[in-house]
């Protein structure tokens, strides 16, 4: 293997996916602070989180945007791109999910499975995306691990490959049974920071649990990897590496989920996840080589995940920095990239000059000089190149799957107070344009005012917050408008309207485009079925 194909396979280009509030900023903050990219915890409760980019995401306490860190554990890369929890920003979910190798869901152990990891794991089914699973906040009163186990295979249809079980449960949780090398990993006062764990005996009451489902395991491995079949029909014992084997290679062709559990803010079980990370999750290597087309977007042609290909890669996400401008994210799928080379915008059919290359860590970049297939970085200096677009070689290009955006659902009105707000608002709608494809603009003739439109409530706030922010924008804001579509009429065959259904928890309302898909004829007349047409799941009527 070339040193570059072998730093490859120790590369894991992974999300990290959650409802609101199931823990996934401090999951990933105690990530950084283990792999030491950050040396002081708790910044979430601070109000300063290393993860949340912009101010309103810390006021709000939510993670909107996908920037992408890097960090390292145990001789392994681990890129970390961000995926927002809210149905708003549904878009920038598929956005990552298209650049990641494989992802880690964080649940609340108490209320599990909930409606956007629902939402989410769809969308991540329908990109074939690898993922593990990790129960969190099993400290708190109420988590069940085994019903948010039960909910995964019933809500969301996935095969739980449970590798631990907890030790004591709400505030006696101390941490986790290893099903695998059947041991105990406990982490015993809080005041350590959780980075020093005790691998014990299991305690005597968990002893037949832990017996109980580690046959599980190796029974669901068993019908989902022929290899362990044969040895576990005949009653073989299986060697450690032999089941981690076949746990990765379930994983990796996503007929399994791997389930470990802890408590992120109690600092208990994050480690011995990263190990899962590592372990279980693909390599660039392991996922197919993309599919894309020449330049009649027809030819078919793929691209390898190799140093030695030619170069390809994805622009999945442009933010603007503070100090360095304008920055494109952008993945490598082949091949690699010069700082200062020319390369072609196949999708615009355009020619780019590469900037600077940087590599973003949670609290510093680092500037390369080139990348390579596999790598996440974020390139100054492209002008035309927005999100979705594919550059390549342009001796050799290619067109990587191009994304397509729904329509924006909710629109409000824009008056600028002055003619100066006028031409800020210009500028602000421009940029605001180039990082966000679902972000529209048009000017209503009747009334001749600027109406912005967006994905959902937050979505508009978020984006008139940071007019008035980033770009000093003094205007007045009319009512949200929705569009809704509230007639099914039959003679179309998809027809979009909006649906209103309850986040949950948050008690925040979130709208959902909606296609109706005529079903064949019945004897009663016609039947419609109901599909979410950001994710695909199908809606219950009773919601509608
Ligand atoms: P996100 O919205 O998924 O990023 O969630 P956050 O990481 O911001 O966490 C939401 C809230 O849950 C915060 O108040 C955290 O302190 C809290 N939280 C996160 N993990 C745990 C945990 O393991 N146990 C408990 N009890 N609370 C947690």
């Amino acid at each position: 293997m070339a040193a570059a194909d072998n730093a490859l396979a120790k590369t894991r280009n992974i999300g990290i996916m959650a409802h609101i509030d199931a823990g996934k900023t401090t999951t990933t903050e105690r990530i950084l602070f283990y792999t030491g990219i950050t040396y002081k915890i708790g910044e979430v409760h601070e109000g300063a989180a290393v993860m949340d980019w912009m101010e309103q995401e810390q006021e709000r306490g939510i993670t909107i945007t996908s920037a992408a860190t890097k960090c390292e554990w145990k001789g392994h890369t681990i890129q970390i791109i961000d995926t927002p929890g809210h149905v708003d920003f549904t878009v920038e979910v598929e956005r990552s999910l298209r650049v990641l190798d494989g992802a880690v869901a964080v649940y609340d152990g108490v209320a599990g499975v909930e409606p956007q990891t629902e939402n989410v794991w769809r969308q991540a089914d329908k990109y074939h995306v690898p993922r593990m699973c990790f129960v969190n906040k099993l400290d708190r009163t109420g988590a069940d691990f085994f019903r948010c186990v039960t909910m995964m295979v019933e809500r969301l249809n996935a095969t739980p490959l449970v590798l631990q079980l907890p030790i004591g449960a709400e505030s006696d949780f101390i941490g986790v049974v290893d099903l695998i090398g059947m041991r105990a990993l406990t982490w015993r006062g809080e005041t350590q920071k959780g980075e020093d764990y005790a691998v014990e005996d299991i305690p005597a009451d968990l002893v037949d649990q832990a017996n109980e489902y580690r046959e599980k395991l190796l029974e669901t491995l068993a019908d989902v990897d022929d290899q362990i079949m044969e040895k576990y029909l005949e009653g073989e014992e299986l060697s450690v590496e032999e089941i981690q084997a076949a746990i990765r290679r379930a994983t990796i062709a996503s007929k399994a989920n791997p389930v470990v559990c802890g408590s992120a803010f109690k600092n208990k079980g994050v480690q011995p996840m990263l190990d899962a990370v590592v372990a279980y999750l693909p390599s660039p290597l392991d996922v197919p080589a993309i599919e894309g087309t020449a330049m009649d977007g027809e030819t078919p042609m793929l691209r390898k995940p190799s140093a030695s290909e030619p170069f390809s890669a994805l622009a999945f996400k442009i933010q603007t920095d503070k100090h360095l401008g304008k920055l494109t994210y952008v993945r490598v799928y082949s091949g690699t990239l010069e700082s200062g080379s020319q390369v072609a915008n196949s999708t615009k059919d355009r020619k780019e000059r590469i900037g600077k290359i940087y590599q973003m860590h949670a609290n510093k970049r680092e500037e390369r000089s080139s990348a390579t297939a596999g790598d996440i970085i974020a390139v100054q200096g492209l002008k035309q190149t927005t999100t979705g677009d594919t550059l390549s070689d342009p001796a050799h290009q290619v067109i990587l799957e191009s994304m397509t955006f729904p329509e924006p659902v909710i629109s409000v009105a824009i008056e600028p107070k002055s003619k100066a707000d006028q031409e800020k608002l210009g500028t602000a709608i421009q940029r605001l344009a180039e990082e966000d494809p679902t972000f529209r603009v048009r000017n209503d003739e009747e009334t001749g005012q600027t109406v912005i439109s967006g994905m959902g409530e937050l979505h508009l706030d978020i984006l008139v917050d940071r007019m008035r922010r980033e770009f000093n924008v003094e205007a007045n804001i009319g009512k949200p408008q929705v569009a809704y579509r509230e007639t099914i009429r039959r003679e179309v065959e998809k027809i979009e309207y909006t649906h209103k259904k309850q986040t949950g928890g948050s008690g925040q309302y979130a709208r959902v485009i909606v296609k109706v898909e005529p079903l064949p004829l019945t004897a009663d007349g016609p039947t419609y079925e109901f599909v979410n047409a950001v994710t695909g799941g199908r809606i219950p009527k009773e919601f509608i």
